[in-house]
């Protein structure tokens, strides 16, 4: 539930109405805006009786939330809501970053010379697991703490801010004390305990959809994240299982239009995941920027034939750059642009 207070309403009246809500055993969030200040009611599985709050001093509206997630939905908040994961590379404006870089943090040639060739084609951050989800216990796992460590040389080298995944509880400590952005992969959007964790650390963090998820599986993962008190979240879509197996997974577009609907969060797209194939990635990108995503996330290797996993659908650094280029026109074309940091040199590293 929302409460509303009247343009101009005093702190006086807006901490009454924070302490009644205590008083009837609900958590308040204040939430000042542009507009208005509202004053969000959590802790609540039903509907709260409004009656007390209705009367109060610089009380115009009482909201009642109807979606099952509450604080992610837009009801909640009008206005989309902006991510910042570093100075300069912000998620839900109208410039739309670029992540690039490879499946798995490999060595430290390999994750210097991909950050290097994603800050030339124009990157605004660099990608790379060192904790890797594989579907497989005898595939390559990834580098563990040693592949973090590499990721914080190549963001010293190019200044491009890192996101990279946690798995578990334990590792996103570790992982957030070298990441700018945690990334929560498609096999864990339902890991409720490590979705807490991470609500808890306060990072931004990259929630991919599940690849059996709907989009309201989606949000009310989103939701556990937010119910901790971090509202930095970006969600990903990177398709979903089907039928089909032309292509590794079915690259919902659809869903971009749609989450924006329902939530102020932002959205960006995956077209590495949500294709599988190489060839497939740069169109679909292309038609993810135009359908209205924040960002685009994308695979890149600096040798995609010796990648350790994902090599199928890693661009060549050429491809990354051609592709880019396009999105900047893509960009221009529906009243955004794809951000340029201009980091051309190293920046002071933030582990
Ligand atoms: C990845 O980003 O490399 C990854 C494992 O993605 P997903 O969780 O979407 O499969
Ligand atoms: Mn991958």
């Amino acid at each position: 539930m929302l409460v509303v207070m009247r343009h101009g309403a005093t702190a006086d009246e807006v901490d009454r109405v924070v302490q009644v809500i205590g008083e009837l055993g609900y958590d308040a969030r204040p939430m000042p805006g542009a507009q208005r200040t509202a004053i969000g009611v959590v802790g609540n599985d039903g509907r709260v009786d409004s009656s007390r709050l209705a009367a109060l001093p610089g009380v115009v509206q009482i909201i009642h939330v109807t979606q099952p997630y509450k604080q992610v939905s837009r009801e909640w908040r009008p206005e989309s809501t902006i991510v910042t994961i570093a100075p300069g590379v912000s998620f839900g404006g109208d410039e739309v970053p670029i992540i690039a870089g490879p499946c798995s943090v490999e060595s430290e040639e390999q994750i210097v010379e991909a950050a290097r060739a994603a800050r030339d084609a124009g990157a605004a951050a660099l990608r790379g697991g060192a904790f890797k989800p594989r579907s497989s216990p005898y595939a390559f796992q990834g580098l563990g703490r040693k592949g973090l460590d590499l990721l914080a040389v190549a963001r010293q080298e190019t200044g491009l801010p890192i996101v990279t995944e946690a798995m578990d509880d334990e590792g996103a400590h570790l992982v957030a004390e070298y990441a700018d952005c945690i990334q929560i992969g498609a096999r864990n959007m339902q890991n409720y305990s490590l979705l807490k964790t991470v609500g808890r650390i306060g990072k931004p963090v990259l929630l991919k959809r599940g690849m059996a998820a709907t989009i309201t599986d989606l949000l009310l993962s989103a939701e556990y994240i937010l119910s901790e008190g971090n509202e930095q979240v970006i969600l990903c879509e990177r398709g979903v299982r089907t039928f089909d197996p032309a292509t590794r997974n079915m690259f919902d577009l659809t869903a971009i239009p749609t989450v924006h609907q329902m939530s102020h969060l932002p959205i960006i797209a995956d077209p590495s995941h949500g294709t599988g194939i190489r060839d497939r990635v740069t169109p679909m990108a292309r038609a993810a920027l135009a359908a209205g995503a924040d960002g685009i996330i994308v695979e890149m290797h600096p040798h995609p034939d010796n990648a350790l996993s994902d090599g199928a659908q890693s661009l060549y650094p050429d491809e990354l750059t051609s592709l880019i280029k396009e999105l900047r026109a893509v960009a221009t074309a529906i009243g955004r642009s794809v951000t340029q940091t201009g980091t051309t040199g190293a920046r002071s590293g933030t582990q």
